[in-house]
This record gives C-alpha cells, structure tokens and sequence, in this order.
C-alpha cells in the first residue's frame, strides 16, 4: 500500500467508508467531476467521482448484470437500448451481449470517464467501443432526453448521485421525457442509491415515476462496494405486467440469449422484486405522495 494512502468515500455524512490505496492510476479534475482511479488490494481498480464510489473491478459485474438482463429480458424484444452516464462502459458490455440489441446509443456528459476506461477498465469494457451497434454521444442527458427524436425500448440510467451533473437525472423533467422515448411496453430503469441510507431518494423517485408511468417499482441487488445494504433500480413502465414475468419465460429468454453470467440466473432475477419491508414500505409511500 502506497505510504498508507486511503481514500475515504464520503457519500452519507457521518459514514465514511475507506477503502487502501496500493497506486493511484490515474487522477483528474474533469469539466465536470473530480475524477480518481486507483488500486485497492481487494476490490481491484476503484473509480471515484466526486469522492463517491462508482464502480470497480471486482464487483462492477453485479451491477452491470443486474441493469442490462433484468430490463432486456423481461421485456422481451429490445431492439433499441439507451444507456444516460455508464462512462465506464461496463454496462454497455452487457447489453451488448444481447444479439438482439439491434442498437445501443450510450448519453455519457463526461469524455474523460470514457476515454480513461478504454485503458483502465479494458477487462469489463472491451469490444465496446469497436461494436457497430454502438453509438457514443457526449453530451448531458437531460439535454438528449428533451431534444431526441429517437425511441427506446429500454433506457437504462447509470448515473451519478443527485448531486452534481447527475441530479437532473433524477428529475420529473427528465422521466417526462424518458416516458416520451420509450416505445409502448419499454422500460426505464435506473440507478436509484441503497435504501438503508438513501431512502429519500427512492421514496422521490418513485412518486416522480408514478406521476407519469403506469407502474412504479423497484427490484435489488446486493454490491458490495455500494456500502449500506441493498441496492435498488428503479423500474418505470407502462407495462405493469412486465415485472411479473413468469419463471418460464425468464429462463426460455436467458437460455436463448446464450451468455453466460455471474450474478444474474431467470431466478434472482424473480427474486430481485421481491423487496425487503422496509423498501416496500419506501416504495408505496413514493406511490402514495404521487
Ligand atoms: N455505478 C455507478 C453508480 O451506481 O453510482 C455509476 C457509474 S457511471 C461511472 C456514472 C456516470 O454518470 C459517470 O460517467 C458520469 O459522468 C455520468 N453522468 C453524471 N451526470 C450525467 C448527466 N447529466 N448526463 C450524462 N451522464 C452523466
């Protein structure tokens, strides 16, 4: 470990997770975000933003997994995909195994968390960039999404916290125009924080969702890195009948797809909106305040 260097991930106030540093890899303040990569002898390369942990080596596969198959296999026939953020472009990875991914048009603000994963994340990121069904847009989200003319069957925002350049992605301007995109029984999914510590952000984005889709939900996954407990998605479509899947068809579906996974099965993905009390609780109050 580099002289006892730490870096202290200051996400909750009065929580601070630290994390060793063997090397710094690669450090910059970008047009956007303070930007630090580095090596920690358990969790592989760390990649902070704005001193918050995003993603990192060792454990990105959960959460990539569980944002990519979840949406694209419950729904069933996703052609076109939008992926806001995933600058680290482990997401994009996974949808892309999806053959039937006809497009993939990833929105991400920041060039530097692209162009610094090329190098740096290249063991969950390759052949990315080099897929012809994948299109690069730098620029904000929220811009994207009141601009576009183009439609989605899944959108998957990777974003941020709400803080920063990520917190207009949290907005009820923004899942306006995500509703806009989406084709009839699309999808949105996003980033929604862990429950335990981040409750009011579920409770929020769930009445936001509920004020525009027919169906507000959420689904968890357990990441190790994202420190309190589980994590949830949020899921906002007008299809209530989507996240009701039977097994038999998340197993037909994943089975036809042909890759294999860590983290997700058909099973954990039944499972995964089968949500503790204390979520299910937070997620009728965001219904209910709509
Ligand atoms: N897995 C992480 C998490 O759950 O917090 C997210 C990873 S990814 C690195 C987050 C990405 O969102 C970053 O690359 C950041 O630049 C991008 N981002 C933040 N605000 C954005 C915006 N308004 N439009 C597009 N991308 C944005």
């Amino acid at each position: 470990m580099s002289d006892g260097l730490v870096f202290n991930e200051t996400l909750y106030p009065g929580v601070q997770v630290s994390y060793g540093c063997d090397r710094i890899l690669y450090q910059e303040k970008t047009e956007h975000q303070d930007l630090v990569l580095f090596s920690n002898p358990v969790f592989g390369k760390i990649l902070m933003l704005d001193g918050v942990t995003q993603v990192t080596t060792a454990d990105e596969f959960i959460y990539h997994e569980m944002m990519s198959h979840v949406p694209i296999i419950a729904h069933g026939a996703a052609r076109n995909v939008l992926i806001v953020g995933g600058g680290d472009c482990g997401l994009a990875e996974e949808v892309l195994k999806h053959r039937t991914v006809e497009r993939l048009v990833q929105v991400e603000i920041d060039a530097s968390v692209v162009e610094f994963s090329k190098e740096h994340f290249a063991d969950f990121n390759d052949g990315v960039l080099d897929d012809p069904r994948f299109e690069l847009v730098i620029a904000d989200g929220m811009k994207f999404a009141a601009e576009t003319e183009r439609t989605f069957d899944v959108v998957i925002v990777d974003s941020t916290d709400p803080h920063g350049p990520g917190a207009v992605l949290f907005s009820e301007e923004f899942y306006r125009n995500v509703h806009r995109m989406l084709t009839p029984g699309g999808v949105l999914v996003t980033q929604n924080g862990v429950p335990f510590l981040q409750r009011d952000e579920l409770v929020t984005s769930i009445e936001r969702f509920s004020r525009i889709f027919r169906d507000a939900a959420a689904y968890i996954a357990a990441i190790p890195t994202y420190f309190g407990g589980h994590m949830t998605l949020g899921w906002a479509t007008d299809n209530p009948d989507l996240r009701r899947q039977a097994a038999t068809v998340l197993d037909e579906r994943f089975n036809a797809a042909g890759f294999k996974t860590r983290y997700y099965t058909p099973d954990v993905h039944a499972a995964a909106f089968a949500l503790p009390r204390f979520i299910l609780d937070a997620v009728e109050e965001g219904r209910k305040r709509a």
